[in-house]
């Protein structure tokens, strides 16, 4: 890594990394303390987990409704995640907080940070990396939220998403969330909260 390639060429940051390695927390952390900064919600055919809710955690889609989404090229990128459900980036949104001046943030998936690299070449592709592989799987396990087979089929997600390494601009480390937030949020050139609300999450993708 040399100095150019720790600068943001652009204000869309592209967090990813394998699973479990607490993408979502960090995101969650840098919403919590950096209101400036833009963070994009997904669309997926997930259900909810209890205490997500609908347009905060993602847009809860039927098959229809994504499907409808895609053929509109109303994603900036989808993919399936771990072999089951689909989740993307509704497109509209990141081109507003974008024309709008505020750092945006997308945390995704790798499969959707390659797409993201082709139709958007400028962005910072930055790495969330686990202390451990060791670590990482007790992560992956403390969670609780998945039957054995549905880990399995995550650690392999992860063996391969970790090998991924080297195609990013950028590794952040998740020693700590707080820590891994702060460190993300200053690759993106965010100096201080001035605690103005980035609104574009407040209505729905178009279904
Ligand atoms: P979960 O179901 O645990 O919330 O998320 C599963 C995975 O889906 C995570 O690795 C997360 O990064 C990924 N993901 C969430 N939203 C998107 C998205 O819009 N596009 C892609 N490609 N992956 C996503």
């Amino acid at each position: 890594m040399n100095e150019e390639s720790t600068r943001p060429r652009s204000r869309l940051i592209v967090l990813a990394g394998p699973t479990a390695v607490g993408k979502g927390t960090v995101a969650a952390e840098v919403r919590r303390t950096h209101p400036e900064v833009w963070i994009s919600v997904s669309a997926t055919t997930r259900p909810p987990r209890p205490g997500e809710e609908n347009g905060v955690h993602y847009w809860f889609v039927s098959d229809a409704d994504f499907d409808a989404m895609a053929q509109r090229g109303d994603l900036l990128e989808w993919a399936v995640v771990h072999g089951k459900h689909r989740y993307g980036t509704p497109r509209g949104p990141v081109e507003l907080a974008l024309a709008s001046g505020h750092p945006a943030m997308l945390e995704i998936d790798l499969q959707g940070a390659r797409q993201v690299r082709e139709t958007m070449p400028g962005a910072f592709f930055v790495f969330l990396a686990p202390p451990t592989w060791e670590e990482l799987e007790r992560r992956l396990v403390g969670r609780g939220t998945e039957t054995a087979a549905e880990r399995e089929r995550r650690l392999e997600t992860a063996r391969v998403e970790l090998a991924a390494e080297t195609e990013f601009d950028v590794t952040v480390v998740n020693h700590e969330v707080h820590a891994a937030a702060e460190e993300l949020v200053a690759l993106m050139g965010v100096e201080a909260p001035d605690h103005e609300e980035a609104s574009t999450n407040c209505s729905p993708p178009t279904l």
